[in-house]
C-alpha cells in the first residue's frame, strides 16, 4: 500500500514535470498555427500574388512592417523606416524570356527590415522573400493563361515569410541574449530576378564585413511524408555541411555547396557571406495559380523552423565564419576547369536557360552578337537548363574550337555561331 502511494506520488510528478517542461517553453516557441496564419494572409486573394510594385506588395509589406514593430524590434531599412526602398523596370509581357523593357516607367519596390541588436559584434541574417507572380503579367507563371488570375504564391514564399516572421518573434521574445544580433529582411523583386536581395547588398544597412552567417527561405512549405529538405550553400563556409549534418533532425537531406542558387542567398554569397538556403522541393503547383495556403504543411514547416534554430544555435557559439568560394561566379568561364569562357554575365536566378545579364565586348558571345537579355537554351548538343547547366556544357569546349548556340531572344529562337 505504501509503496504503492510512493509510485503513484512518482508517477503524479513525473506527469507534473512533464506538463511543466511542455508548457514552460511555449511563450516563445515556433507555432504552426501561427504559420498558418501568416501563409492565409500573405496567400490570401486581396494581396493578389505581392507582384512586386503592385498594390498586393504594398498590402504584404504593410503587414510584415506591423508584424515586426509588435514583437519589439527595430526598424533597419531607410530613414529609421522598416522598408527600404529599390527601383526596377517591369518586364514587357508574361514571356519569362523577355528582356527587361527600357521603355517602360521605373517602379518602386520595397524590402523590410528589423533588427535585433544583441549588443554583439557580428551579425546573423535570417531573409525570405515575399513578393510572388502577381497578376500574372510579371513573367515566371507556369500556367498557359497567366494573366489576370492572382498567384497567390502560399508556398512561394509566403511560406518562407512566414517563418522569418516566427524567427523574428522567437529571438525578440525568448528572453535569451544570443552572441549574435540578428537582421530580419523580407525581400521583395525576387522573382523579378533577387532584385531586392541585389538592393540590399548593394546599399546594406549593417557592415556586410560584419555577417556571421545569412540564412535564406524560399518555399519551406511542402514538406512530404519522405521529408525531403534541401540545403544549398552548404561549401560557403568549412564548417557547415558537418554543422547540419551533425545538427538533430529527421529529414532526408540533400545539400548542395554552391552559394549560387535560384534565391536571395545568391547576392549574400557574391558578396562572401557564408550562405545556408532552406527548401522543401518543387511541386506541380509551384508558379501556378494553384500554390495555395490549403497545401502548405505547416507541422513540416515548423520542423523546418525548429532545424533551423537548431542550427542557429550551434553557429552562436562558434566565431564569425570563415567564408569559402564554392564557385567561380561571374567568371565562372575562366576558372581552372573552363578551358574556354564566353564571356557573359549570366543572371543566376533564372531558370528555363541561361540568361545573358551582360556581355563582355572583345569576347566569343559578343564576336558572335550574343546581347543582355538572350537566354542560351543550348550550346552545342549540350541543352541548358540553368546556370549549373550552362557551366556543365562549357566545360565540354576548348580552345578554337567553334560550336553553335541557341539563344531565346523575345519571341525569336536564334542560333548563333561561336568561336572560342
Ligand atoms: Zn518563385
Amino acid at each position: 500500500m505504501k509503496r504503492r502511494i510512493r509510485n503513484k506520488i512518482l508517477r503524479l510528478s513525473l506527469i507534473a514535470s512533464t506538463l511543466f517542461f511542455l508548457i514552460k517553453p511555449v511563450y516563445a516557441q515556433i507555432d504552426a498555427s501561427i504559420l498558418r496564419r501568416h501563409v492565409q494572409k500573405l496567400s490570401g486573394d486581396e494581396m493578389e500574388g505581392r507582384g512586386t510594385g503592385e498594390p498586393g506588395e504594398a498590402e504584404a509589406r504593410g503587414y510584415i512592417a506591423s508584424e515586426f514593430k509588435r514583437y519589439g524590434l527595430t526598424a533597419y531599412g531607410a530613414n529609421n523606416g522598416f522598408l527600404q526602398k529599390f527601383e526596377f523596370r517591369p518586364r514587357n509581357s508574361s514571356n519569362p524570356h523577355a528582356a527587361i523593357d527600357t521603355t517602360q516607367p521605373v517602379r518602386s519596390a520595397y524590402n523590410v527590415i528589423a533588427y535585433l541588436n544583441n549588443s554583439a559584434e557580428n551579425t546573423i541574417i535570417i531573409g525570405a522573400h515575399y513578393d510572388h507572380l502577381g497578376l500574372g503579367r510579371q513573367g515566371g507563371s507556369l500556367d498557359p493563361n497567366p494573366e489576370g488570375k492572382i498567384h497567390n504564391g502560399a508556398d512561394d514564399n509566403a511560406s518562407g515569410t512566414a517563418g522569418l516572421l516566427e524567427l523574428a518573434r522567437f529571438y525578440r521574445q525568448n528572453k535569451i541574449k544570443e552572441k549574435y544580433n540578428f537582421l530580419f529582411i523580407a525581400f521583395s523583386g525576387e522573382e523579378l530576378g533577387l532584385l531586392g536581395s541585389k538592393a540590399f547588398t548593394a546599399n546594406p544597412s549593417i557592415d556586410l564585413n560584419k555577417v556571421h552567417l545569412m540564412i535564406n527561405m524560399d518555399m519551406i512549405g511542402r514538406l512530404d511524408s519522405a521529408r525531403r529538405l534541401m540545403i544549398y550553400g552548404t561549401g560557403t563556409s568549412p564548417v557547415l555541411e558537418n554543422l547540419i549534418r551533425n545538427t538533430s533532425h529527421d529529414f532526408q537531406i540533400k545539400t548542395d555547396s554552391s552559394g549560387i542558387g535560384p534565391s536571395d542567398h545568391t547576392s549574400f554569397y557574391l558578396k562572401n557571406i557564408p550562405v545556408l538556403h532552406f527548401f522543401t522541393g518543387s511541386h506541380p503547383d509551384y508558379h501556378k495559380p494553384s500554390d495555395d495556403a490549403d497545401k502548405v504543411n505547416y507541422d513540416g514547416q515548423k520542423d523546418v523552423l525548429e532545424y533551423i534554430q537548431r542550427i542557429i544555435e550551434k553557429v552562436e557559439a562558434m566565431p564569425k565564419l570563415a567564408f569559402t568560394a564554392t564557385r567561380n561566379n561571374s567568371t565562372a568561364s575562366d576558372s581552372p576547369r573552363f578551358k574556354v569562357t564566353l564571356g557573359i554575365l549570366p543572371d543566376y536566378a533564372f531558370t528555363g536557360g541561361m540568361r545573358v545579364d551582360g556581355v563582355t565586348d572583345g569576347k566569343p558571345a559578343a564576336v558572335a552578337g550574343l546581347k543582355a537579355g538572350d537566354v542560351i537554351v543550348q550550346i552545342g548538343e549540350h541543352v541548358v537548363f540553368d546556370i549549373q547547366t550552362y557551366m556543365q556544357a562549357l566545360s565540354k569546349f576548348t580552345k578554337g574550337e567553334t560550336t553553335s548556340v541557341k539563344i531565346k531572344r523575345g519571341e525569336d529562337t536564334l542560333d548563333m555561331k561561336v568561336v572560342f
